[in-house]
């Protein structure tokens, strides 16, 4: 029995689970040291370094209580130091906006100083390599901190080429990466790409309840750490507390400094696995799952725009997540209610210069994966009617 009535949720996170994912979540609790639990964890930390391409036994995987928003405050609290670092915020959209808030107010002294906001020139737009090269040559900063996909305008950064940049042009500068909307769904390489940290949560393409923050922070990045002199922490956010416990559960053994949500922890073990063990196109895997995730998405923006000849957001497929799709459309307040009668959970804008103008469909995990449940399909029907009303 469901104490709500949302049969196919389609926004872009919390997404729909698994059955299995659901069934970890009905069990019975345990205690946080037994040894079946400290294998879960040490299993999902593992498997959350595979999903990030972070495959060798350098850095630190994370995996705490909270929501995606505790990873602005994880960056803030421990790579930044507050009396003299420069950080570089580029911007595409709403949840950008929120990370430089959360770095200006928090976790630095003299944000008009130590905080500069590098913006798209409009809505649905991505920050022009040239112009971050520019930035980075303007003066010494400590951090480059981007949003991977902005789910306010469903833009895709090309992370792959601005790492790339900031490795050459300003090579101290440490990479610190928002993947909430993006891991699970878009190619991330942490390694290849020499990334140091990256934040995350369970409820989006991961397709795990909400309710843990999720990360992976890199060599570079715990020396940083290690060497910071002055921090604007804080007793729960401090890595000084939570390392330790990370790299004993992932070497099997349990270790305790705050009390970790089992049942969450065991749901997050089988969606890692899940993705792990998906098979699509003569790959089984990250990368099956991303393809099939970009093969659902351009299939949907394709018909939205060629037969319902509406406009996406992120203007063109390049540009565009594969997570989610937002459409410009006449009125979304009527569009979003003929979807809800039809049994669609979609949602409305929140872009502050364009949120009454679009609507956002979420496209991930399970909905974006398994055809046979045409959830995609389905709304893109209930869709195109919904527009000719
Ligand atoms: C959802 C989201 C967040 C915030 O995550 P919460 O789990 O809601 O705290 C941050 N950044 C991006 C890109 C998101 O999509």
């Amino acid at each position: 029995m469901s104490l709500h009535d949302q049969t196919k949720l389609l926004i872009p996170g919390p997404i729909k689970m698994s059955p299995e994912v659901i069934g970890a979540l009905g069990q019975q609790s345990v205690s946080h040291t037994c040894p079946t639990f400290t294998d879960s964890f040490r299993d999902s930390l593992t498997k959350l370094r595979r999903v990030y391409g972070a495959d060798s036994t350098k850095g630190i995987p994370l995996i705490i209580s909270g929501s995606g928003t505790l990873g602005f405050d994880l960056v803030g609290s421990n790579l930044i130091d507050s009396k003299k670092d420069n950080v570089l915020v580029l911007s595409t959209g709403f949840f950008s906006d929120e990370f430089h808030e959360a770095i200006s107010q928090y976790y630095v002294e003299d944000a008009s100083k130590q905080v500069t906001r590098l913006g798209a020139p409009n809505a649905g737009a991505t920050v022009s390599i040239d112009e971050i090269e520019r930035e980075l040559g303007s003066k010494q900063y400590d951090l480059i901190v981007m949003t991977h996909v902005d789910t306010s305008t469903g833009v895709l950064l090309d992370v792959e080429s601005i790492a790339n940049l900031v490795h050459k042009v300003s090579p101290d500068t440490l990479i610190a990466v928002d993947t909430v909307c993006s891991l699970g769904c878009e190619t991330i390489e942490f390694d290849k790409w020499g990334l140091d940290i990256c934040i995350s949560a369970s409820q989006k393409a991961i397709g795990a309840p909400p309710g843990l923050s999720l990360g992976m922070v890199s060599e570079n990045a715990l020396k940083k750490h290690e060497s910071l002199s002055s921090k604007s922490g804080s007793y729960y956010t401090s890595f000084t507390k939570w390392l330790p416990i990370l790299r004993s559960f992932e070497s099997g053994k349990s270790a305790y400094f705050a009390t970790p949500p089992v049942q969450m922890i065991d749901s997050l073990r089988i969606a890692l696995t899940q993705i792990l063990e998906y098979s699509f196109d003569n790959q089984t895997g990250i990368h099956a799952r991303i393809a099939k995730h970009k093969q659902t998405s351009d299939n949907f923006k394709t018909a939205v725009v060629e037969q319902m000849k509406q406009e996406l957001v992120s203007g063109s497929l390049n540009n565009s997540a594969h997570g989610l799709t937002a459409i410009y459309v006449k009125d979304p307040p009527s569009v979003i209610q003929y979807m809800a009668k039809h049994g669609y959970t979609i949602t409305g804008g929140i872009h502050k210069d364009i949120k009454s103008k679009y609507i956002r469909v979420g496209h991930m995990g399970i909905s974006a994966c398994d055809d046979s449940l045409n959830d995609v399909s389905g709304c893109l029907q209930t869709l195109s009617e919904a527009l000719k009303q």
